[in-house]
């Protein structure tokens, strides 16, 4: 969601004349676009902050923003803290920067609120050359052939480990009009990957009502609309909450060609008793059962989770319930973290606090088994011959994603011309924990 509305500051502030500088010191704003979900993340941007503070004093005029879930969390103890920002704007703002920039001054430098009835604006990227020539400078864009697209944003879900709610405020979806213009905008200019965003996209159209042809619009409907916009080889999404995915959902996968064959179902425990304390409104055995359908709409599905350890009152048996859940499923991949008090949270006024050290050694324990499994699975795809979707390419080597997103490698001999964008068929030699090898095919 980050990256995404990174993408979205640029170009606003394109379309106002700005132009990208190539380094700090040449530049006359800097926005740090920042994430508060863990604490690590905030003490990046404070870090960050300080030293900007010296390229302030080279150049005066040198503009500080702060954006994004720290700022909105933050607000005024920023700039107390930091008194060389000039700007603090709430997640709510990113599409006005450029008005907030100039209206901003010592007395008027704070632009943060959380409004229950937000739209998210309309929003057209600006991707084709002809744009870029007809207005003002197209934002830098690295990959344009694969896209994220905002679908709705917020949460209402209060898991009590997570900041989201309170940063971010409740949960607002794109009509679906907006949504399908950006995609097929973004697909007119040579985009053939569009990942939907949201923090709950199964949730998609649910609180404030989004319509469609008259009837109200579920997620699984709008993906249907969305996969048939001519052009669109591939769609992906993220993130679904397990309790709101429906079976509606789960025959997509069945059902529509380019819907990829990759789930991200965060479980975070495998403990039904951290679950209830988390609020995550599911067991395990819900959990099980709808992994199971997924895999049976779509045997080549490949499945990767959320987990937290260490969360407050987490006993033994409770962590050792997750590594029994990580042996059953046998995910793909997994993003795994020790469990850290964030200001706001519920989790944080609980007992049974998890010392340090423990949560340290569960987590080595949780990633060291998942890497053996995550080496395994990706064992199985060797002697397969899959399409990929190239990203990057380095003299003799290209980089790509498969419809499963796993990242391939392979060696490109100097008589083969091959761009980012364009899909190949290689076939897999040799897997890692992280990435497979292949070998290009004719
Ligand atoms: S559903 Fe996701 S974004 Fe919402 S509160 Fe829970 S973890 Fe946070």
């Amino acid at each position: 969601m980050n990256i995404r509305d990174t993408e979205i500051i640029a170009q606003t502030l394109a379309e106002s004349g700005y132009i990208e500088s190539p380094s700090i010191e040449k530049a006359h704003l800097v926005v740090l676009n920042t994430c508060s979900i863990r604490a690590k993340a905030e003490q990046k941007v404070f870090s960050l902050l300080g030293s900007l503070r010296k390229a302030k004093k080279r150049n005066p005029a040198l503009k500080i923003c702060v954006a994004g879930c720290v700022a909105q969390q933050e607000g005024q103890k920023i700039i107390k803290r930091m008194p060389h920002v000039d700007l603090v704007i709430g997640t709510q703002h990113i599409y006005n920067l450029p008005t907030l920039l100039r209206q901003s001054s010592k007395h008027s430098n704070i632009a943060i609120n959380l409004s229950d009835t937000y739209e998210i604006p309309r929003f057209v990227p600006r991707l084709s050359t002809a744009d870029a020539q007809a207005g003002s400078p197209a934002p830098p864009l690295d990959m344009q052939f694969s896209r994220f697209v905002t679908i709705m944003q917020g949460c209402n879900n209060f898991c009590t480990y997570c900041v989201v709610p309170y940063t971010r405020g409740r949960e607002v979806s794109r009509n679906v009009k907006d949504i399908i213009e950006e995609i097929r905008k973004s697909v007119d200019s040579g985009v053939c990957e569009i990942t939907l965003l949201g923090q709950n996209v199964n949730s998609y159209g649910q609180s404030n009502s989004v319509m469609t042809n008259g009837l109200p619009c579920s997620f699984s409907m709008l993906l249907r609309q969305v996969a048939q916009v001519d052009g669109l080889k591939r769609l992906r999404f993220t993130t679904s909450h397990p309790k709101d995915l429906s079976d509606e959902l789960i025959s997509c996968f069945a059902e529509i060609d380019n819907l990829c064959p990759q789930f991200h179902l965060p479980v975070q425990s495998g403990s039904d008793a951290v679950l209830r304390r988390m609020n995550r409104k599911y067991t395990t055995t819900d959990y099980r059962r709808k992994v199971e359908k997924l895999l049976n709409a779509r045997q080549d599905l490949a499945l990767t989770t959320d987990i937290i350890v260490g969360f407050p009152g987490e006993t033994e048996q409770d962590f050792q319930q997750t590594i029994d859940l990580l042996e059953d499923i046998r995910y793909h991949g997994s993003f795994s973290f020790k469990y850290s008090d964030r200001p706001g949270i519920k989790a944080s006024h609980l007992d049974g606090k998890i010392e340090e050290h423990v949560k340290g050694e569960r987590l080595q324990i949780f990633q060291k088994r998942q890497d053996e499994i995550s080496l395994e699975r990706n064992k199985e795809y060797i002697g397969k011959s899959l399409l990929i979707l190239v990203e990057s390419v380095n003299y003799n080597k290209l980089a790509g994603r498969t419809a499963t997103n796993h990242i391939v490698h392979a060696g490109l001999s100097p008589s083969q011309v091959i761009r980012p964008g364009e899909f190949v068929n290689v076939l897999i030699t040799s897997a890692g924990n992280h990435s497979l090898k292949a070998d290009l095919l004719p």
